[in-house]
């Protein structure tokens, strides 16, 4: 027993990481916990993509490492130096400290997560940390570790490994709650947040003709290609089947079409192992501050169709399809 803490202490601490409903209540927990440790100056989450612990097929070489600071700030577009962490992350260790001070205190510590069913994980903690509180933080690590992986297999697909859909739901009630509390803004000029539908077309062709573990292998390259183009604070999930769903944050109207316009582009000129060409269709509509997410849904269903009836393999904002409709509108039976 650690004698800084009490038995009560650290089983209440336990008690309440178990009681945590999902993987970002959890988190939060942990770290404001952390917090609360003697010599704790800093405690930072990160999610960490790619590299060589992450499952790929033979062929693919989407393996470049990204990391993602937890939470996602709607509103910063930092993007930030991880270089010193990802060389602790790649040592192998799960535990990696820094050498002791004078004192035998600790001021760095990384500990990595891995072998869960989501993204690898690494825990940053700053300070000046004695031996007892390193070995507190060890044992808390572990259990803290157990709860990602449960939470994980809940809240991920277990191919692509994105959040699935019961993520996707709490997620996007997260962000239209949070565009509630925000000032209107006109989607031409300010930065924002978009809502895409990514479906795979004729996907039910690449089954039939190649396979039902080709067409898995197609869904789980198609989901590293959108880890490794969107950014860091964008938001992806599985929709289901061959569907996916992109939140694009900070980024005017023309830079979201540009972005879909170029992963669009991206999955069309990318040579799937065996099957060769897949395409996608993507129908994109602006997240304003009065919308319901059944309403983006469907906004987006809509764009999402008419690329469909229109040749697929093509990016429509939803925006831009319905000022058409304003302008000429003996087109809108055609259009939806
Ligand atoms: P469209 O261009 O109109 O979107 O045509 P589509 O063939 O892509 O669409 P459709 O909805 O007809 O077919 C989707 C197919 O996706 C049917 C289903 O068997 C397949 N599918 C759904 N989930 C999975 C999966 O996890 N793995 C594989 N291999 N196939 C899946
Ligand atoms: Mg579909
Ligand atoms: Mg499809």
């Amino acid at each position: 027993m650690n004698p800084k803490f009490s038995r009560q202490q650290i089983f209440a601490w336990a008690d309440q990481l178990t009681q945590q409903p999902d993987y970002q209540a959890l988190t939060h927990y942990f770290l404001d916990l952390l917090h609360q440790l003697p010599g704790i100056g800093q405690a930072t989450a990160f999610e960490v993509y790619g590299g060589r612990n992450r499952k790929t097929c033979e062929t693919c070489s989407v393996c470049e490492q990204m990391v993602r600071r937890f939470p996602i700030d709607l509103a910063e577009d930092g993007l930030e130096n991880h270089e010193d962490l990802l060389t602790e992350f790649n040592s192998g260790q799960d535990l990696v400290e820094s050498d002791p001070d004078s004192n035998g205190r600790i001021s760095r510590v990384v500990a990595v997560i891995r072998k869960v069913a989501g993204p690898n994980r690494a825990l940053l903690i700053k300070g000046s940390l004695d031996k007892d509180t390193l070995e507190l933080i060890g044992d808390l690590i572990k259990l803290y570790q157990n709860l990602v992986g449960l939470h994980d297999s809940k809240e991920r697909d277990t191919l692509t490994k994105l959040p699935n859909r019961q993520s996707f739901d709490k997620r996007l009630m997260q962000i239209c709650e949070y565009y509630q509390r925000q000032p209107v803004v006109d989607p031409k000029i300010s930065k924002s947040s978009w809502f895409a539908l990514l479906d795979i077309d004729h996907f039910k062709q690449i089954n039939d003709n190649f396979g039902h573990l080709y067409g898995d292998e197609v869904l789980l390259i198609f989901s590293q290609l959108m880890e490794k183009h969107f950014r860091y604070n964008d938001f992806l999930f599985r929709f289901g089947g061959e569907e996916f769903v992109v939140i694009l944050n900070l980024s005017d109207q023309d830079n979201a079409e540009a972005v879909f316009e170029r992963f669009r582009k991206l999955i069309a000129d990318y040579a799937f192992p065996t099957v060769g060409r897949v395409t996608v269709s993507i129908g994109v509509t602006h997240i304003d501050t009065a919308i319901m997410p059944s309403i983006l849904l469907d906004r987006a269903d809509k764009a999402l169709y008419h690329a469909k009836a229109n040749g697929r393999n093509q990016v429509v904002v939803y925006e831009k399809t319905t000022q058409l409709m304003l302008e000429n509108p003996s087109s809108e039976p055609d259009l939806f």
